[in-house]
């Protein structure tokens, strides 16, 4: 066994963080930064040297050599380039190590080489990358050495957004301030700040190294894109919280240590529902922070596998026939002195505050479901979304016994009276303790659902940023809050004006509440009756972020401007086409070259064999090789016809300009033929012999890592 440590002798041991702000800047510089960080205050060149100098002094001592701004364009990972600290080389040929205040804050990565969605025909190629000082820097150990990394947002020279990070930003500020003209009107003068706080919980694969690299369609676009169902998949249930096995317990530890050194507070682990699935929870953290968190532990889970000669697959469906993988977003309200406006407190009933704010939140995600299902639309989950595993492509929300009585209480009377308690648990044995359940209950099946005191947006894909789930969220909660605010600020009578602005919310938004399985036929049809939007792909999704509705929320907000919101959806639609276009062209590669040779091999000694049987002795009965040959060659002469029908879809896609109306057509015509190929080559899976077939099957990569 490796070494044993101490946690907390290493957690945040990489991060510049306030301790180690504290200890190094001068009094001066820190008080400015602590001013900066907490309110927004200007950041000025003089202070921005000091922390510069410090920061690289630190990083050095780390083993740095070099800096990089880390970004978040809209390529769905992160992006880094790497400047070294050394100087030109001074008369005696020595270097100086530098770091400055311009460097630190300010980059300039070329925009045009990431996608703008449009904004780069009509601007300036020039991209700016810019300080985002309240996630701390960090410094990332690993094979490329040390480097100091210092998160920032990414915008264009006129100052659009060309990143996942700005519009975060933009929408945190905006629900700040709408959640503090709500405290206010409740008599709160103290918060100075309200924060969402979210926890994404991270689901992904690991299979062996090895194996993947037999697997062109994995290499090439993550998921499987043939493979017949092995003998068992996960109907045993026996994976979920099964006990973790050696070689994936040291994976994981070497992932905690890697993350709690970044300060990435890497909490609950456990085995997923599928085999070889797992789960990687953190401590909830401030908003921007969770969502740079959760790209942390995005890389680290890869690099890590690498090293243990496995390899993590972040794709929402690396496997057909088993679950796919998600991200829960966990997303609650905090201020600066602790208070959670999603708390709901003993007695819902009679905390006012917290029933305007919840039925603020049915409102938001009632009028906004659209908005909200296109904030989870990448194309890896499409497998997911309303496949009977992840929630279905609609959106309600899960309030629970105790809130689901309380609000229908507010919406028969307008009052609510009572709130149910938790009953007692009793196990019938007496050595184990009783205790009292939670008065809310769980739901698995909903896309929002009320967790305590929190929500739980489960819609999300695994590989997917959640900042644009976060975007969503805060811009439509401060949507609501501002009207809220804008009747009950006028209010003559406020306890009168809010008891009613409540139950009018209750009412008129109560079609989005949902307890009952989300997962059944029936909801499918209730929820139509309700009029709820059921949107079942990504290309159908995209359209609700250019609604007049959707781009009134924005603008309002400053999120987003119209001009972003097209570019954003310009740029799903690509990649809504370039993803597809390149699994047609792995499939078409794969089966043209790998699976029919393959067959064509097994068939011509199917052949020879049934020849040599005859020669040996006429009456040798050959029917059972002589049926399979048969059955071989009419599956082999689909696949062929399959391919050859893909070639040409292929090309005419390719072809086509690229926006909406190619997107359109990769999803209804290139993916059906992906279908129709699938089809025969997974059949003859179970007909070639293992030894011919040219790449590990499901029941090798997921039962034998
Ligand atoms: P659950 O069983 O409800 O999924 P966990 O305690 O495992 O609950 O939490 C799941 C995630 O939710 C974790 O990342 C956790 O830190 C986060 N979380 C807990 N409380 C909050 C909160 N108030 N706001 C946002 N996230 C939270
Ligand atoms: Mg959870």
């Amino acid at each position: 066994m490796s070494e044993y440590y101490n946690v907390k002798d290493i957690f945040g041991e990489n991060v510049f963080n306030d301790a180690v702000m504290q200890e190094r800047l001068p009094k001066k510089v820190y008080k400015k930064m602590r001013e900066i960080i907490e309110n927004g205050a200007e950041l000025d060149p003089a202070t921005a040297d000091v922390v510069a100098h410090e920061m690289k002094e630190w990083a050095i001592e780390k083993g740095a050599t070099h800096f990089t701004h880390w970004f978040q364009p809209l390529t769905g990972v992160t992006a880094e380039k790497h400047d070294s600290f050394i100087t030109a080389p001074m008369s005696n040929g020595k270097v100086l190590m530098s770091f400055s205040g311009k460097e630190l804050i300010k980059g300039e990565p070329d925009a045009s080489s990431f996608p703008s969605g449009g904004l780069r025909a009509t601007f300036e190629a020039r991209g700016y990358t810019a300080w985002d000082c309240t996630s701390p820097a960090f410094v990332r150990q690993d094979a490329a050495g040390a480097t100091l990394c210092i998160p920032t947002a990414f915008c264009s020279y006129t100052g659009e957004a060309l990143d996942q990070k700005t519009p975060l930003m933009r929408s945190m500020e905006a629900v700040n301030e709408q959640s503090l003209r709500l405290l206010r009107l409740f008599g709160n003068t103290t918060s100075k700040h309200v924060t969402p706080s979210v926890g994404p919980e991270q689901e992904y694969f690991i299979v062996d190294r090895e194996k993947y690299l037999q697997r062109k369609d994995l290499i090439f676009t993550g998921r499987t894109l043939f493979g017949a169902m092995p003998p068992k998949g996960q109907e045993m249930d026996d994976h979920y919280f099964g006990a973790i096995r050696e070689r994936i317990a040291a994976y994981m530890r070497d992932v905690n240590k890697e993350l709690w050194k970044l300060g990435v507070s890497a909490k609950t682990q456990h085995n997923e529902v599928a085999p070889a699935q797992h789960e990687l929870a953190p401590i909830y953290a401030e908003c921007n922070i969770a969502v740079d968190h959760n790209h942390l532990i995005m890389e680290t889970l890869k690099k890590v596998a690498g090293r243990h000669g496995l390899q993590c697959l972040l794709h929402e469906k690396p496997f057909a026939g088993v679950n796919g993988s998600g991200k829960h977003n966990n997303w609650s309200l905090t201020t600066d002195d602790g208070i959670n406006l999603l708390d709901p407190g003993v007695t819902p009933h009679q905390n006012v505050q917290f029933l305007l704010v919840l039925v603020c939140i049915l409102k938001a995600v009632d009028e906004h479901a659209d908005l909200l299902r296109a904030s989870a639309a990448d194309v890896g989950n499409d497998h997911r979304l309303g496949a009977n595993e992840a929630p279905p492509a609609i959106l309600s929300v899960f309030l629970g016994e105790q809130l689901g009585d309380v609000v229908s209480q507010l919406i028969r009377t307008g009052i609510a009276t009572r709130s149910i308690k938790g009953e007692m648990l009793e196990t019938g044995v007496k050595t184990l303790p009783d205790f009292r359940k939670d008065a809310t209950d769980r739901n698995r099946t909903s896309p929002f659902a009320f967790t305590g005191n929190k929500f739980e947006f489960r819609m999300a894909g695994s590989q997917a940023s959640v900042a644009p789930s976060n975007v969503v969220l805060n811009t439509i909660v401060a949507e609501a809050f501002c009207e809220a605010c804008d009747v009950l600020e006028k209010a003559e009578d406020f306890n009168e004006a809010v008891h009613d602005l409540i139950k009018q919310y209750a009412v008129d938004h109560q079609r989005i509440i949902f307890n009952g399985d989300g997962y059944s036929d029936e909801w499918v049809e209730e929820a139509k009756r309700r009029g709820l939007p059921n949107i079942k792909s990504m290309v159908d999704a995209i359209p609700a972020y250019t609604t007049e509705k959707s781009v009134s929320a924005f603008e309002k907000f400053n999120v987003f401007t119209k001009t972003e919101l097209e570019s954003r959806a310009e740029i799903e639609y690509e990649t809504y086409a370039k993803t597809i276009n390149i699994e047609a062209k792995a499939m078409i590669d794969i089966a043209g070259k790998q699976i029919i040779p393959a067959v064509i091999k097994y068939t011509t000694s199917l052949a020879g064999s049934i020849n040599s049987v005859k020669a040996a002795c006429d009456a040798a009965d050959i029917s059972v090789q002589s049926e399979l040959l048969t059955e071989v060659s009419s599956l082999l002469s689909q696949a062929k016809a399959a391919l050859k029908e893909l070639v040409r879809v292929e090309a005419e896609g390719s072809a086509m300009e690229e926006g909406r109306e190619q997107a359109v057509y990769y999803h209804d015509v290139v993916k059906a033929v992906m279908d129709d190929l699938r089809a025969p080559v997974d059949k003859l899976e179970m007909m070639v012999d293992k030894d011919m077939w040219p790449m590990p099957s499901y029941g090798d990569l997921i039962f034998e890592v």
